[in-house]
């Protein structure tokens, strides 16, 4: 038996008992060395996120060693060898490439993805001692002898900001971005901004804490939501990116009143792209003639795919000796003491939460 953190209702986890499963042709077993913890799962844990079956195994992002691999199975899915003891990070959901999303929109979420598992289940969730990868869910060798906090201290951030930065061309060389919100998926995007070229990279929180790792990563201005007026911020924008406004604006905040500000700090010819409201039901107001007037494009963005879990984990790999990136972990919590991971998430005092399967 190995142990996993299992919620169990509304509001509740456990540590408990769970069975550990041969791997399947085509899949993996691996022992989780650690596993990050994101704002998915709690709202997982609140129940605001689509229903599903309890108890489930809880945590999306992980990194782990290779115990089993099943029949058939001697490459990751960039095609390199592999072999038991190798260090792999995982993309937590299986595309069937048999549905309109995976093959006539080339896009994602797979309509028919395999989410969760019942706890008694074979499970790839990561705060457990062990994750059952299935055959089709891409993994991909690390580097060697990179550090593996430096790859989970942005978990699914990484992949997230690679793919959705991606889905609107990218960061050009000399641009000027604007990242609203200095959690880990927009500390992601300070990053890919950076090693992208941007000239400005001005990033907008209430956290001074979170705004000082935004620096640290490559921001050259942070604008506080607390000390400044919205009026004073955009003014603050224009006179650094000139009066033309920047050229890529990102909403990381999970906030709905950053919408309309993301429109209104917008810049001529500029795209924006809204990551972090999926979870935000809820209307916003904005003057639609803004869009027209700016010739502006605004672009949702969800569910990275493969390819840019592969890009972030080389991405985060390269940066690793760079920037303070295994530094971003402010937490962390054995699978016995799951919960109170949680609950430093939820607080907002942390900057990233992981569980420690090692940590006994
Ligand atoms: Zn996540
Ligand atoms: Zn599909």
């Amino acid at each position: 038996m190995a142990k996993a953190a299992v919620l169990v209702g509304e509001g509740l986890v456990e540590a408990r008992e769970v069975p550990i499963f041969e791997p399947e042709a085509g899949g993996i077993l691996v022992s989780v060395i650690v596993g990050g913890v994101c704002g998915t799962d709690l709202h997982m844990i609140n129940r605001l996120a689509n229903e599903f079956p309890l108890p489930i195994i809880l945590g999306h992002e992980g990194v782990g060693r290779i115990e089993k691999l099943g029949p058939g199975m001697d490459r990751d899915h960039a095609g390199e060898t592999v072999k038991v003891g190798d260090l792999v990070y995982w993309s937590p959901m299986v595309a069937c490439n048999q549905c309109y999303t995976c093959t006539i929109l080339e896009s994602s979420p797979c309509t028919h993805a395999a989410h969760f598992a019942e706890a008694d289940k074979p499970s790839w969730c990561s705060h457990a001692d062990y994750a059952w990868l299935p055959r089709g869910m891409s993994f991909f060798k690390l580097p060697d002898g990179v550090s593996t906090d430096a790859i989970i201290a942005l978990g699914c951030a990484l992949p997230t900001a690679v793919g959705s930065m991606d889905i609107v061309g990218g960061v050009k060389f000399g641009e000027s971005v604007v990242i609203q919100g200095a959690g880990p998926v927009g500390l992601a995007a300070v990053l890919v901004a950076n090693v992208s070229g941007a000239r400005e990279i001005i990033v907008i929180d209430n956290n001074l804490k979170r705004l000082e790792r935004a620096k640290q990563l490559g921001a050259t201005a942070t604008l506080s939501l607390d000390e400044l007026t919205a009026e004073q911020r955009k003014q603050a924008t224009l006179d650094i990116c000139g009066a033309a406004g920047p050229d890529l604006v990102v909403e990381a905040a999970g906030y709905l009143p950053a919408f309309p500000e993301g429109v209104s700090l917008g810049g001529h010819a500029g795209r924006y792209v809204v990551i972090g409201l999926w979870g935000e039901a809820g209307d916003a107001t904005i003057q639609p003639r803004d869009l027209v007037l700016k010739n502006m494009q605004v672009r949702g963005s969800m569910a990275p795919r493969p390819k840019h879990y592969y890009r972030a984990l080389h991405l985060a790999a390269r940066m690793a000796d760079k920037v303070p990136l295994a530094d971003l972990i402010t937490h962390r919590f054995s699978i016995d003491q799951a919960a109170n991971a949680y609950k430093a998430v939820e607080s907002g005092e942390a900057v990233k939460v992981v569980i420690d399967p090692t940590i006994s």
